[in-house]
């Protein structure tokens, strides 16, 4: 499936749930979170059957998503169904990893082809200051239990908000040293809290550690699911990861739509654009009725987002990151 600048579309971002057990401090508030109700959340039916249209127009890839993806009950099972539907090569998850060692095995049973868990410091104290929970020795309980049993490739995801040393980002690389896991830096977006957030580039992080680990050297022999730029560092099993929306603008290649958890296929991270689609599936359409209004939203789907440079901040986005998915 292509959109209307001729882009292919192969991956969706699913948000299950706008439920966190995590109050990050750049994605959302501590306070005043307003829960959708149950009812205007998809169901796992819907969720399936929308992936079922997508994928008989040439979607490929799933990433589930959140809020947080793994207090949604009964989300390995969603998991199997969607790996189960005829079209789907691949189906990842994005979490806060706080529950991830006592689900890992069902992950990886309900047939996970990888697992991203975002952890923006190793240290407890610098934990608990950013997600505002004292869970750091829970996450890194399911990472070094994700690495023993080796069923689920993993992947790290960091967002840098301020001096690299303090954060402890070195003592995350270091994790790549000895262990298969790649860890990956994503810029900060000017959504949601993360507005109010200094801009760490790309260029400072790559400055800071080229610093400490010596030259970092562009590669390309990690998979996934769209615009990282990977480098390998000498002695490192696992890659070193960029992900800059921001600095290096990489719309051109947009391959994904999102959908959020009350069902509105979103085309654009910044946009508003798109279709609802809950109220479609309600209303008793066909699947090519479904699929036709998708269609249609891809044809509009924006050129690209407007960020605006280096921590400028971006036209107001209704949803936060935890509605969106990331
Ligand atoms: N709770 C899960 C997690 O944290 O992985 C999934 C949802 S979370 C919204 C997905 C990703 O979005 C996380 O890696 C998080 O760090 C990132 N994120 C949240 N707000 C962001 C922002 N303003 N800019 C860049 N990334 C952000
Ligand atoms: Fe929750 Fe993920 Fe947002 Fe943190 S980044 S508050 S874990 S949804």
């Amino acid at each position: 499936m292509t959109d209307g600048m001729g882009r292919t579309i192969d991956y969706i971002r699913i948000s299950v749930t706008d439920r966190c057990n995590l109050r990050c401090r750049y994605c959302m508030p501590e306070e005043g979170v307003e829960r959708i109700p149950h009812e205007r959340i998809l169901r796992f039916g819907e969720i399936r059957r929308i992936v079922a249209v997508l994928a008989g127009m040439g979607l490929k890839k799933v990433k589930i998503t959140g809020g947080e993806p793994l207090v949604r009950r009964g989300v390995t099972d969603l998991i199997a169904g969607i790996r189960a539907i005829p079209g789907i090569e691949n189906i990842t998850l994005t979490t806060n990893g706080v529950l991830l060692e006592e689900m890992y095995d069902g992950l990886a049973g309900a047939g996970l082809d990888a697992v991203t868990v975002s952890l923006d410091t190793l240290d407890p104290a610098r934990f608990r200051e950013i997600t505002r929970r004292d869970e750091a020795q829970r996450v890194i309980r399911g990472i070094r239990q994700a690495v023993l049993k080796n069923r689920i490739p993993l992947k790290i995801n960091c967002v840098p908000m301020g001096d690299p040393e303090e954060q402890g980002i070195l003592e995350l690389v270091e994790l790549a040293r000895s262990q298969p896991i790649h860890v990956r830096f994503i810029e900060m977006m000017p959504i949601g809290p993360g507005t109010g957030f200094p801009f760490v580039s790309e260029e400072a992080v790559k400055g800071f550690l080229e610093a400490r680990v010596g030259t970092l050297t562009p590669c390309s022999d990690v998979m996934g699911n769209g615009p990282c730029q990977y480098y390998a560092a000498e002695g490192f099993c696992g890659r070193i990861g960029f992900i800059s929306a921001v600095s290096h603008k990489f719309c051109s290649e947009c391959n994904r739509v999102r959908l959020t958890a009350e069902g509105f296929l979103k085309t654009c991270l910044q946009y508003d654009t798109g279709v609802e689609l809950k109220p479609l599936l309600a209303s008793g359409c066909s699947d090519e009725e479904v699929a036709a209004a998708i269609e249609k939203a891809l044809r509009s789907k924006p050129s690209g987002h407007d960020f605006g440079g280096c921590g400028q901040t971006a036209g107001a986005e209704r949803r936060g990151m935890s509605q969106i998915g990331g």
